[in-house]
C-alpha cells in the first residue's frame, strides 16, 4: 500500500473531512470511556517523539456501537532517527503482538490506535491514513464493517488547558478503484465520539498511570516537563507539568471530589518534578 502512494510526502498533513447524515453518515458510533481518554492523553505528553498504542473494549455489531473502555501504550518502534520520529510512529513488533494477545486474553476486541503529535496540528498525515486503512481492513468483518478508529492527539497544540484531540476514520476507495495502479490514499472522515464519563478512577488506572510516568523517566526524548507549554494572554507562561495537570483534570470522574482529584494531580505532579529533577542531574554528570 505504501509502495501505491509512492510519489506523495508521506509527512503530508491531510484535513479531516465532515461525515454529512444525508450523503455520507457516519457508519457507526463510538463511545470513549473518560479514563480512557485521559490516560492516552497523559501518555501522548510525555515524550517529544510521537507515542503509539492500541484502543480496546467492545463492538456491538447490532448496535453498531464501539465502545472504548481500555487504552494500551505500545512500545514504539526504536532506530528511526529523532527527527522523523517527532513527525511519525510506528509500534515495535514484537510489543505490538503482546498487546494484542493481552487485549484478546482479557475478553476484548482491538478497535483502534492512537498516537501523538508532539510537533504537528491534530490532523492525520499522510502516513497516518495508510495505517489506519491498513488497520481497517485488517479488522473488516464478515458483513463489510470496519470497526476501528484513530485517535491523535495533540498535546501542545493550542494554548488551552485540555489537549486537543481528532478521531478519524478512512473512506477507503474500494473496488476496481483500489487497484495497485491506481490506488490512491482513501478520505480521512471526522469521527464524533460519545464521551463517557467515569463514575470513579480505578486503583488500577492509578496505577496505570504511575507507571506510565516511571517508564518514560528515564526515555531519551521524554519532554522536559518544567519548559513552557504556551504563553496565557497575559503574558504568563504555563508549563508542560501544568498543561497535563489541567487536562487530566478536564477528564476526571464526575463523582470525584476537589480533595481527591488534587491528591492525584500532586502526586503526578511531584513524580513529573522529580524525574526533571533527576534528568538534570544527569545531565550536568555527563558535563562533569
Ligand atoms: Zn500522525
Amino acid at each position: 500500500m505504501l509502495n501505491a502512494a509512492r510519489g506523495l510526502d508521506p509527512f503530508t498533513i491531510i484535513n479531516c473531512e465532515p461525515f454529512t447524515s444525508n450523503r455520507t453518515p457516519q457508519p457507526f458510533q463510538i463511545k470513549i470511556d473518560s479514563n480512557t481518554l485521559m490516560f492516552m492523553d497523559v501518555h501522548c505528553h510525555l515524550a517529544k517523539t510521537e507515542v503509539i498504542g492500541y484502543l480496546a473494549g467492545r463492538w456491538d455489531f447490532n448496535e453498531k456501537v464501539l465502545h472504548v473502555t481500555q487504552a494500551f501504550p505500545c512500545r514504539a518502534l526504536e532506530g528511526i532517527d529523532t527527527l522523523e520520529r517527532e513527525k511519525t510512529v510506528e509500534m515495535d513488533p514484537d510489543s505490538e503482538m503482546a498487546i494484542r494477545n493481552i487485549i484478546t486474553d482479557q475478553g476484548l476486541s482491538v478497535l483502534g490506535w492512537y498516537h501523538s503529535h508532539p510537533v504537528f496540528k491534530c490532523e492525520p498525515s499522510i502516513r497516518d491514513i495508510l495505517n489506519q486503512q491498513n488497520y481497517q481492513t485488517l479488522f473488516r468483518d464478515s458483513s463489510d464493517n470496519e470497526p476501528f478508529v484513530g485517535f491523535i492527539i495533540a498535546p501542545y497544540e493550542n494554548s488551552e488547558k485540555a489537549s486537543q484531540v481528532r478521531c478519524f476514520w478512512v473512506s477507503q476507495p474500494r473496488g476496481e478503484a483500489r487497484d495497485e495502479a491506481t490506488f490512491q490514499h482513501g478520505t480521512p472522515m471526522l469521527v464524533d465520539y460519545e464521551l463517557v464519563r467515569a463514575n470513579t478512577l480505578p486503583m488500577q488506572m492509578i496505577e496505570n498511570v504511575r507507571l506510565l510516568l516511571e517508564y518514560y523517566e528515564n526515555f531519551t526524548q521524554r519532554q522536559i516537563m518544567s519548559q513552557t507549554a504556551y504563553k496565557q494572554k497575559n503574558k504568563s507562561t504555563v508549563s508542560k507539568r501544568n498543561k497535563l495537570l489541567s487536562s487530566m483534570r478536564s477528564n476526571m470522574p464526575s463523582s470525584m471530589t476537589a480533595i481527591q482529584i488534587d491528591a492525584i494531580l500532586e502526586f503526578v505532579s511531584s513524580s513529573l518534578q522529580e524525574a526533571d529533577h533527576l534528568h538534570e542531574l544527569v545531565i550536568n554528570a555527563r558535563r562533569c
